[in-house]
């Protein structure tokens, strides 16, 4: 099993050993490693067992850093960065060479983030190099948010995973692009897009729903647990399980036809901020109860609810 600990100067000796740390942020748990080393990324893909043509975000301590990273910022970039980061908001840029091909999967653009954790800012200010980091769990899993979370997956491929504690956010950053000028989200997260919209006016959504794996990064089927998982309504998804042992992962309210201990409900006071933090939790649980399969049910299409609903879509088996 890897080493748990708080030692941000050991995290910054084993990056610039080219080595692989995984590290806090607000959004979930990443597997960082220096993004300008082509040895270290290329373990980012074979430690997850990712595809090549998914590209990595990459991670800075700050605006003045990312500057380095890219040949040009749109000015409603410029209006994103400065009120939303450091934060669970990463944009999609036209890359400098500087940034590896490895990292961007070949494409002339790369993503970037100002993660808003201290311990991770701390550790970025340690390196002159930006951290290449993708969630810490292997490809196709649910998103890891806390260290333990790490160790159960990645624990004997490691040496050592910084703990900032159970993540904040819970959900990975919401990603916007610009075509010609525009900006478009590809990824909802933890950054409501009502948010954005109050700063910069309506945004056009264009997620990835593909499962074609030339598409990069935008598996339709993703963050799933190890049981199926089957997203609506439960009350008429129930009829098709009879005879099964049935899970519920819930908003608000139990359902009264099972039995309360296979249940979990992401916030019973209605919070989706809360209902994010615990998501990826919750459906890491239901591995552990004794349950042949998961029924989540759709939050409200409102705030983070978009995010959330998103990505149990993408864990579940039947949407
Ligand atoms: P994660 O799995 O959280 O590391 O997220 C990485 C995701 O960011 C990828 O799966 C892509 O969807 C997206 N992404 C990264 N780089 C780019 C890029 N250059 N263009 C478009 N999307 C990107
Ligand atoms: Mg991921």
């Amino acid at each position: 099993m890897a080493e748990i600990g708080t030692d941000i100067q050991k995290a910054a000796r084993l990056l610039k050993r080219g080595k692989l740390v995984a590290i806090p942020t607000e959004t979930v748990y990443g597997l960082a490693g220096n993004a300008f080393n082509e040895e270290a990324v290329l373990s980012i893909f074979e430690t997850k067992n990712r595809p090549q043509f998914d590209p990595l975000i990459v991670h800075s301590s700050g605006v003045e850093w990312i500057k380095e990273h890219v040949a040009e910022i749109p000015s409603l970039a410029k209006t994103l960065m400065d009120e939303f980061w450091p934060g669970p908001m990463t944009l999609v840029l036209p890359k400098k060479s500087i940034i590896p091909d490895l990292v961007t999967s070949g494409l002339d653009s790369v993503a970037v983030r100002v993660p808003k954790h201290p311990m991770t800012h701390d550790l970025l200010q340690l390196l002159d190099f930006p951290l290449a980091a993708p969630s810490a769990n292997p490809f196709g899993y649910v998103s890891p948010t806390t260290a333990q979370h790490v160790n159960d997956q990645l624990g004997d491929k490691i040496d050592y995973i910084l703990d900032g504690g159970p993540t904040t956010v819970g959900l990975e950053s919401t990603i916007i692009g610009f075509e010609y000028g525009k900006p478009i989200i590809y990824r909802l997260g933890g950054l409501s897009m009502d948010v954005i919209e109050d700063l910069i006016g309506p945004v056009e959504v264009s997620l990835n729903q593909s499962s074609d794996p030339k598409a990069p990064g935008m598996l339709k089927s993703h963050y799933a647990p190890g049981k199926p998982l089957y997203f609506g309504n439960p009350g008429e998804m129930i009829t098709d399980f009879e005879g099964k042992r049935i899970g519920f992962l819930g908003f608000m309210t139990r359902l009264e036809f099972l039995p309360p201990n296979r249940q979990l409900l992401l916030s019973p006071r209605g919070d989706l901020h809360e209902a994010a933090v615990n998501l990826f939790a919750f459906m890491r649980q239901f591995e552990k109860f004794p349950v042949d399969l998961i029924l989540a049910e759709r939050l409200p299409e409102i705030g983070l609810g978009k995010a959330i609903n998103d990505r149990l879509r993408r864990a579940s088996v039947n949407s």
